[in-house]
């Protein structure tokens, strides 16, 4: 069977290590300190905790 050859050794996909960008920022819905991030937040746009990033996306999610 010539299937699946390489089932069991595909090649790793090498995602570079998650970068965390220090600062100091405010959450913009409950005002929390921030520190760090895992993307450059844009000067334009609302940042948020991580707090509030989950419950955003959940609210996302579930609508
Ligand atoms: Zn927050």
């Amino acid at each position: 069977m010539a299937f699946n050859r390489d089932f069991g050794d595909r090649p790793r996909r090498n995602f570079p290590p998650r970068e965390m960008i220090k600062g100091n920022w405010k959450c913009s819905e409950c005002a929390k300190e921030i520190t760090e991030l895992p993307f450059e937040p844009a000067p334009d746009r609302p940042i948020y905790c991580r707090d509030c990033w989950a419950a955003k996306r959940t609210d996302r999610f579930q609508r």
